[in-house]
């Protein structure tokens, strides 16, 4: 069985004070402690978080470059991240691959550099609206895969945790419907077998993101391939600790 797992994007939103508040009032709730729950804010953010945040509770970067370092301005490198205590880093988000130009290639190479130096990642994928509308959702995702799985050995998967996040359910209240998500979650289970092995197809958690919230989780909770969620707006309020005990 698959830990469900609830991961925090806090993106470009918070200060001192307000990660502050969020931290401590997650470490005061009740969890349930079956979810492994990971949030991630702002790089500035992570050391205070990581400090603030029970153990139990774990911290990821929203980012990390390829190289092991020199002359790469404004990039952060894994050992920088492993050096302060961070063991998580989300990759390859779809506000980075559209806004930020990120090619699968570059989102697969850092996902290389960051499992060999020891972190854990969450590797997002997911199509935009026009490639839904299009039909091309699993051709998409499959295409996201592929580059990482060119660059990770077998057993590296086991360090990674899928992200589906549709572009057009991101921070647009317009949720995938749980036949929608599950659809395209059993598609990623079944490349997983495919393309990897046996192991990696029972064992990879898939989690959902886009427009997740307290209202919506429990019943994208009930789907067999929704191993958790990536949650964006709703991790920055009180509604985030319902969605961590969306199966209590
Ligand atoms: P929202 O939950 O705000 O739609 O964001 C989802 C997301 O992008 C998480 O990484």
């Amino acid at each position: 069985p698959r830990q469900f797992f609830v991961g925090g994007n806090f993106k470009m939103n918070g200060v001192a004070d307000s990660i502050t508040n969020i931290v401590k009032n997650l470490n005061a709730a009740k969890l349930d402690s079956t979810t492994e729950v990971v949030i991630s804010p702002p790089s500035l953010y992570l050391t205070l978080t990581r400090g603030l945040a029970d153990s139990k509770i774990g911290v990821a970067a929203q980012n990390v470059f390829d190289k092991p370092n020199g002359a790469f301005t404004g990039e952060i490198s894994v050992e920088q991240l492993k050096d302060t205590k961070i063991d998580w880093v989300v990759i390859g988000h779809s506000e980075r691959r559209v806004i930020l130009k990120e090619t699968d290639e570059f989102a697969a190479r850092k996902t290389k550099a960051a499992i060999d130096g020891g972190l854990s990642v969450i590797f997002c994928i997911g199509e935009t609206l026009e490639e839904r509308e299009a039909n091309k959702t699993i051709e998409v995702v499959t295409r996201q895969l592929d580059a990482a799985a060119k660059e990770l050995t077998k057993e590296q998967w086991s360090k990674v945790v899928i992200a589906y996040e549709p572009v057009w359910a991101i921070g647009t209240g317009k949720v995938a419907t749980t036949e929608q998500a599950q659809e395209v979650h059993a598609a990623i289970r079944e490349w997983l077998g495919k393309t990897i092995n046996a192991e990696a197809q029972d064992n990879v958690r898939i989690i959902y993101g886009g427009s997740v919230s307290e209202k919506n989780c429990r019943e994208l909770a009930t789907q067999p391939d929704v191993d958790g969620f990536l949650v964006g707006g709703a991790s920055l309020k009180p509604a985030f600790v319902d969605i961590i005990n969306a199966r209590i």
